[in-house]
């Protein structure tokens, strides 16, 4: 093998900087590893920088197990960040052309259609400057609750725009940056030469996206216009629920805080989980591991149901509820908002593909029909 040093002349210059101030700083301690099965297998960032060489197309197959969750940088005390290591190598392979993408079909295609001219939809009225972005999975999953979460926030943001495309984070941590970083920006740039200042978020991953590229865009999540807002007439419940935190969110204290203020408003009894807030843990879905290593992905999720002890969970992301749901009861909050009998008794389920796809058809339909418009426009990719 060859040493360190002639490894890192092979490697590109944002690969090697990441590996230069991790592997200089990490001591080894193997605080990051308690929880990650991943880190547990490979070994500590650092053995993990001192072991493999990352340019051999088979060694950067390894960073596309780790889920990307952010977890090991919320306990370092060194305050690390290995996530970002795994996403230099991801983006290492992309450049090389070794990115193993026909594992990633259905992913990629999935972001494909959320961008194109049959699923998306921009619907911006007169003298709009903010935008509800509800992703790809909530409104196929949850067209009603997509629908009434709009409507509720019309009520205080008259001139409230509409925006269903895909943000384009698949392709973001599989490595695929120079996509991304077109899409995205033909995006925002779209939003912002059209008046749009601020955009209103629901799904986790979207966030994290518009706060990290946005490039000026103001961006808060649904909940946190709700919780200092009127609540729905609906929205009163007297149940019990659990909450997971979804892992893109780990470092939003406002969004963890807005959702607890939501269900307690409601009459709702929240419980926590062992791991919450900034140390929440991956649902299993993130970084696409599940394409490559699903038993990991199922690893995540285990750990997350024998943490309910029982409990149902309440959470805030439409994936994370989709993927828990399947061994923990899990209701989507803007479910538990505008259904809480349906959604606590549990006689409420979010859709399953391939009928997500024709909800967001007709949701898209719906808007096209009832929202006032003075500016509209189908997506950019043809399909
Ligand atoms: S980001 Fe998550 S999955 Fe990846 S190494 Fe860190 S804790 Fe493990
Ligand atoms: S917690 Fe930080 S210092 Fe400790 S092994 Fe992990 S990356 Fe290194």
């Amino acid at each position: 093998m060859s040493n360190n040093s002639d490894r890192m002349d092979k490697y590109s210059t944002p690969l090697r900087q990441t590996i230069d101030r991790i592997g200089s700083t990490c001591t080894d301690c193997g605080a990051c590893q308690a929880d990650c099965a991943f880190l547990q297998h490979y070994g500590t960032p650092k053995a993990i920088i001192e072991k493999y060489d990352f340019s051999d197309p088979a060694n950067q197959q390894l960073a596309f197990e780790c889920s990307l969750c952010g977890l090991c940088g919320a306990v370092c005390p060194e305050k690390l960040d290995p996530g970002e290591l795994f996403l230099a190598i991801r983006r290492e392979a992309v450049i090389h052309e070794n990115g193993n993408f026909a594992s990633y079909r259905t992913i990629l295609a999935y972001e494909k259609r959320g961008s194109s001219a049959l699923f998306s939809y921009y619907g911006l009225p007169d003298g709009c400057d903010t935008v509800f972005f509800p992703g790809c999975t909530l409104p196929g999953t949850r067209p009603e609750s997509t629908w009434r979460l709009f409507a509720h926030l019309q009520r205080s943001i008259p001139a409230l725009g509409i925006v269903f495309d895909c943000c384009t984070k698949p392709s973001h941590d599989l490595g695929r940056q120079d996509h991304f970083d077109r899409m995205f920006a033909e995006m925002r740039d779209y939003l912002c030469s059209n008046g749009v200042r601020r955009v209103l978020t629901a799904c986790p991953n979207c966030h994290k996206i518009f706060k990290q590229y946005g490039n000026g865009l103001a961006v808060e999540t649904v909940y946190e216009i709700l919780s200092r807002g009127e609540l729905p007439a609906a929205a009163r419940g007297d149940g019990e629920l659990a909450i997971h935190d979804p892992c893109p969110l780990r470092r939003e204290s406002a969004v963890q805080d807005s959702v607890r203020t939501i269900l307690r408003r409601m009459g709702i009894t929240v419980t926590e989980m062992k791991h919450r807030r900034g140390r929440t843990l991956c649902c299993g879905e993130g970084g696409s591991v599940g394409f490559m290593r699903p038993e990991l992905a199922r690893n995540w999720r285990l750990i997350r149901s024998r943490e309910a002890q029982g409990r149902k969970l309440v959470t805030y992301c439409a994936g994370c509820a989709g993927f828990l749901n399947r061994k923990t009861p899990t209701v989507h909050l803007a479910d538990v908002l505008f259904f809480p009998e349906k959604a606590l008794n549990g006689s409420m389920r979010g859709a399953g593909s391939p009928l997500t796809y024709i909800n967001r058809l007709i949701l898209k339909r719906r808007f096209k029909k009832n929202l006032a418009a003075a500016t509209q426009r189908a997506g950019r990719n043809p399909i």
